[in-house]
């Protein structure tokens, strides 16, 4: 069976098979095969699927009240979420901090953005308004997310209709310039925001916003140690709040309940989503620390802002449903050795001409594919080898996550595997054996213009 013309899909000319069940990390469809779902969809299943007790939770809050408006009631189970992630973010959000919930990331940014507009307006500072972002980023695709998104590909038909706040240096160590140590690199980037900011009206900068493990747009680009504690150093000393976008690195996926506390960053406000309802539901959310929220209480008190489905009272039961099953089966903790694993396997591909990186976070890994691993020159744009390689590993039954552009926003080719939590040994080594047989049958014995 073939998708419903109706749908309005991604691409009209591509035809998509019909999922109709799930288990841990499979994926049944309609016409008979079994996938494994290597990349959490795009990185957001973190339970598995097919969990029943979710859709449990989820029909029992529908059936006693399915829906309030936030301008009249709060619900239970959005009390009850917001105080566990509290209780999951950095010490600096456990006493008087507040969880804002949305139906997904790009409205978590959306909200962050005016959020930190508002929050210095309450403080009398009119001017502020920008927020500063870095290239080769994602943060949505509703307009205030794009703006602050640096991702070309994404960014491209929308430009016209796009504020210019700035974007600065990513932090990409694969792409570093040669003879520069990582902690040098590191350093050097978030210098870029502060000379950023020198020139360029630091005055009227509301916030810089940053994915602190780069997600689909770098494929899983963990920077040096030093690097967020410096970006956090500038943006306390200026005034500016810190936005850490862990809409795919947040709720476990790099082996912390936030990517953030790898560097003990304490940031103004975390931007959730994904792993938060695991799919179950769509839900977002906006952490935001106690000093954000106490400039809200001691000036206007209302947040110019808001939106008919926030804080669901069905969504945050899902979400809940979904903290209860990870900590009943401690899938936080096995994050870490189940990462380890998985990116052992894969570091076998390294061995290839073509495989020029393998690297991550846990369980949010990427796949870096060069024309030439001395030089690290990606292959023309045109090759589309990220996709053939997506096509490849489907024909082995494996589902992973391709983009392109992530060495100037048209060339470079990676894949993203951020499978659920669940995942096994044996099922990584079929992961692994996908993406060799994979390579082989993309470039063959490999394709270096030094081999
Ligand atoms: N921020 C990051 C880092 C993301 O990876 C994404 C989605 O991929 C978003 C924001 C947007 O989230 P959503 O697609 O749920 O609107």
């Amino acid at each position: 069976m073939s998708t419903s013309p109706s749908l309005f899909s991604r691409n009209l000319r591509k035809s998509f098979p019909v999922a109709v069940r799930g288990e841990g990390c499979w994926i049944y469809t309609a016409d008979g095969r079994r996938l494994l779902d290597a990349a959490g969809q795009a990185a957001v299943v973190s339970i598995g699927h097919g969990v029943a007790e979710i859709g449990q939770a989820m029909a029992e809050q529908s059936s006693r009240i399915a829906f309030t408006h936030t301008s009249q009631f709060h619900s239970e189970p959005a009390e009850k979420l917001a105080a566990r992630l509290l209780a999951l973010a950095p010490p600096n959000f456990r006493d008087g901090g507040r969880v804002y919930f949305t139906s997904g990331g790009s409205e978590a940014t959306e909200s962050a953005i005016k959020l930190a507009r508002q929050f210095h307006l309450e403080q009398g500072d009119g001017q502020r308004y920008r927020v500063v972002s870095r290239r080769q980023s994602y943060h949505g695709s509703t307009m205030g997310a794009m703006t602050v998104s640096g991702n070309l590909a994404r960014r491209v038909a929308y430009q016209p209709m796009l504020a210019e706040w700035g974007h600065v240096a990513p932090c990409y160590s694969y792409r570093r310039p040669a003879g520069k140590s990582l902690s040098e690199y590191g350093l050097e980037c978030a210098s870029d925001l502060d000379l950023f900011l020198d020139y360029n009206d630091s005055g009227s900068v509301a916030a810089f916003a940053f994915e602190p493990v780069v997600g689909a747009t770098l494929g899983a680009a963990v920077p040096p140690d030093g690097y967020a504690q410096r970006i956090a150093e500038i943006c306390r000393s200026r005034g500016i709040l810190l936005i850490a976008d862990e809409v795919m690195s947040g709720m476990g996926r790099t082996g912390k309940a936030f990517a953030v506390a790898h560097w003990n960053v304490e940031p103004d406000m975390i931007l959730t989503g994904k792993g938060i309802a695991s799919g179950y539901a769509p839900l977002g959310a906006v952490i935001v620390a106690p000093h954000v929220v106490e400039a809200f209480e001691r000036g206007s008190a209302a947040f110019q802002h808001g939106f008919t489905y926030q804080a669901h009272p069905v969504t945050t039961a899902a979400g809940n449903a979904v903290l209860d099953y990870a900590e009943r089966h401690e899938l936080f903790e096995r994050v870490v050795a189940a990462g380890d694993d998985l990116k052992a396997q894969l570091g076998r591909l390294a061995a290839h001409p073509n495989v020029g990186d393998v690297r991550g976070l846990g369980l949010l890994l990427g796949v870096e594919f060069v024309k030439d691993k001395v030089t690290r020159e990606p292959f023309p744009k045109e090759d589309n080898i990220a996709e053939r390689v997506r096509q490849a590993v489907l024909e082995e039954n494996v589902l992973v996550y391709p983009t392109q552009g992530c060495v100037d926003g048209e060339r470079g080719d990676h894949v993203l595997l951020a499978p659920p939590f669940t995942i096994t040994r044996e099922e990584s080594a079929i992961i692994f054996r996908a993406l060799e047989s994979a390579v082989a049958k993309v470039f063959g014995a490999g394709r270096s213009s030094h081999s």
